[in-house]
């Protein structure tokens, strides 16, 4: 289980997150939603430990940045909305890169790539140059990198941006699969990948946590049944 108790975060002298607190459990898929601005990378950064937090703290499972950095950071994969892999690298380099950063053993790292490389769909370029892919490839790899530990806690920053639709539906199918004994974070702005996707909504706005609720429930809050006009009405755009 994933604790984020009165997390909170100043960027530049500016406040941009305020007193989170939320718990996700494991088997739960989570949409992160709001507005651009509203702090969700920057509060996926703290999640990840990218950034330290001002006041607050984290726990996976009872552990904390505080019981060991390595450690902690061993269950948790962040995968960026944009790069997050190394351009002059080949698929093959940068996977085994990953591996070794997360101190994944040579038989497991065999296991895993077999695996991610056939679920993800990434024979064809396993050989080519990161920088000469096409983004749904480099979204896939930089994907199947951060996956190499198995992490128990997978956090996506707009994972489907830019893909075309057979991309984003075999992307989502894969997700959901993996969310079956884990917990995967992402964040969207597409309505209908929450619908598709998700257990769980949680919404910010300027930075607070205004909202904790299913895609089901979402949609009442609209006299229409539709997640985007309730999207629409609680972030009052
Ligand atoms: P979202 O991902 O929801 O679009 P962000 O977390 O990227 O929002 O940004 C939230 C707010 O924090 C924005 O107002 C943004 O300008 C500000 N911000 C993000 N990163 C920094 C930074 N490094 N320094 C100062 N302000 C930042
Ligand atoms: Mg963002």
């Amino acid at each position: 289980m994933l604790v984020v108790k009165n997390l909170a975060k100043i960027l530049g002298g500016r406040q941009i997150l305020h007193n989170i607190n939320f718990c996700l459990k494991k088997g739960e898929i989570i949409a992160l939603l709001g507005p651009n601005g509203a702090g969700k990378t920057t509060l996926m950064r703290c999640l990840v430990g990218f950034y330290d937090l001002d006041e607050g703290s984290v726990s996976l499972d009872d552990k904390t940045m505080a019981d060991g950095r390595d450690e902690f950071l061993k269950n948790m994969a962040y995968v960026p909305e944009v790069g997050g892999i190394y351009p002059e690298m080949s698929v093959f380099e940068y996977l085994a890169f990953m591996a070794k950063l997360k101190n994944v053993d040579a038989k497991s790292f065999a296991n895993n790539l077999k695996y991610l490389v056939s679920a993800l769909e990434l024979e064809s370029v396993i050989n080519q140059k990161c920088e000469t892919l096409s983004k749904g490839y480099k979204k896939r790899t930089a994907l199947a990198g951060a996956m190499m530990s198995y992490p128990k806690f997978l956090i996506l920053d707009e994972p489907t941006e830019g893909l075309d639709p057979k991309q984003k539906q075999h992307l989502r199918e894969f997700l959901k699969s993996y969310g079956k004994n884990n917990i995967v974070l992402i964040s969207t702005h597409i309505m209908e990948e929450v619908e598709a996707l998700a257990d769980r909504v949680l919404m910010i706005k300027n930075g607070r946590l205004i909202c904790d609720t299913t895609p089901d429930d979402m949609k009442k809050v609209s006299a229409q049944n539709s997640i985007e006009n309730s999207f629409c009405t609680m972030m009052d755009v």
